[in-house]
């Protein structure tokens, strides 16, 4: 089907973007993860909605009958546990409330999902992370391991952060991300946003009545990232800025993203049939085989980022370079040799992601000078690197 779509066309005339896209449509994806806001599985009064979860379970259960592995990430722990605390549902300004709402209102998410999936035969395991366990590799490869025999068993692994532990250095913050950092570590192929809005508009639809919404998205924009700036949506920690940030993350990584709404009847299913319903993020060509380049570049929250000039973005874009000491311009944050910074343009557009070889205070002190200039006591430790991020070391989104 694909091929002869493709052949159809003409080599000529298909762009590689369009045929890429029409062969991921064309792909039945296999492994799936659907992440799902807290506005999706909530009603009107911030109450979890069965109706939701039982509509969620039996296209889940069509998806398994007919070969697809399927792993959720799912918010609505702190909202549930307020609402168990006979609290209001606005997130509370204190960390240990926030951490108790979230510890109850796990067990309130984990009977929903096993009431709703058990009746059809489907077993409903939970797993709890925070970014410390994707950034270590140890627990990382265990996490990696377990999943994978979750599906073996034919589960639906429920994933949430472990909101009881979590705090700011080791927190993911939203579950947007959380959801692309899974599907990374477990290969998915196809990740679906559940989410309250239909997907990216080119304005808030809320206020601008030619808002249109953007069907489909092979590479990123600076008119996309603003348009994701003011889209904003309820009552989830993440917007529209979080979705785009896990779409970028997951377009490094080879994989397709579609953000549409959760509340919409058979949604999941129009998806993974590939009808054009909401926005799709096109996967780009990265392969799953640079699966630790990416965790390496990924995993770690960012502490800072280096300004580059225009020579530097072409060659870390067009030539796949590394990026040196010479094409960098500005360094902004303090942080330590190892850390995860971003590679920005002077525009301040986003082009890349990766592990710096110097702390921020060597950097600047060597940035601008070319690798002949430098010499032994610039460089960070005993390394005998002059790179500021080895392309082994980066994704270049
Ligand atoms: N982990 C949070 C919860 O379960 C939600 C984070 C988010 O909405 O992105 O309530």
């Amino acid at each position: 089907m694909t091929v002869m779509m493709t052949s159809e066309m003409g080599a000529q005339q298909a762009s590689p973007a369009l045929a890429r896209s029409l062969e991921s449509r064309c792909a039945r994806p296999r492994r799936l993860v659907i992440k799902i806001g807290t506005s999706t599985l909530t009603d009107e009064s911030g109450k979890l909605d069965s109706r939701f979860f039982l509509e969620l379970a039996s296209q889940v259960a069509q998806l398994i009958a007919e070969g697809c592995e399927v792993l959720v990430v799912s918010s609505g722990a702190i909202i549930a546990g307020l609402e168990a605390f006979g609290l209001p549902p606005s997130r509370p300004g204190d960390i240990p409330t926030l951490q108790a709402a979230a510890a109850l209102g796990q067990v309130e998410l984990s009977r929903h999902y096993a009431a709703a999936f058990e009746p059809l035969g489907i077993k409903t395991a939970q797993v709890l992370l925070t970014r410390g366990d994707i950034a270590n590799r140890e627990s990382y490869l265990y996490a990696r391991d377990t999943l994978q025999r979750l599906f073996e068993m034919g589960a639906v692994t429920v994933i949430n952060e472990n909101d009881t532990i979590a705090v700011d250095e080791i927190r993911f913050g939203d579950n947007d991300t959380l959801a692309a950092q899974v599907a990374i570590l477990v290969k998915a192929d196809l990740v679906i946003l559940l989410s309250d809005i239909e997907g990216l508009y080119t304005a808030d639809p809320r206020i601008d009545e030619d808002a249109q919404l953007i069907r489909e998205i092979g590479a990123f924009t600076e008119e996309i990232v603003q348009a994701a700036g003011v889209a904003a949506s309820g009552k989830g920690s993440g917007g529209m800025v979080t979705k785009l940030e896990a779409a970028r993350l997951l377009m490094a990584a080879g994989i397709p993203m579609v953000i549409c709404e959760g509340s919409r009847h058979g949604v999941v299913a129009e998806v993974v049939s590939g009808t054009n319903v909401g926005t799709r993020f096109e996967g780009g060509h990265a392969a799953h085989g640079k699966a630790r380049k990416l965790w390496r570049a990924l995993s770690g929250a960012v502490t800072g980022s280096v300004v580059v000039d225009d020579g530097a973005v072409k060659a870390l874009r067009d030539r796949g370079g590394s990026l040196l000491p010479v094409g960098i311009v500005r360094v902004d944050g303090s942080f330590e040799r190892g850390a995860v910074v971003d590679i920005r343009a002077q525009s301040g557009f986003l082009i890349g992601r990766g592990i710096i070889r110097y702390s921020a205070e060597a950097l600047t002190s060597v940035a601008g000078m070319t690798s002949g200039a430098l010499s032994s006591k610039d460089l960070p430790g005993a390394s005998t690197k002059y790179e500021a991020i080895h392309r082994d070391e980066m994704v270049v989104f």
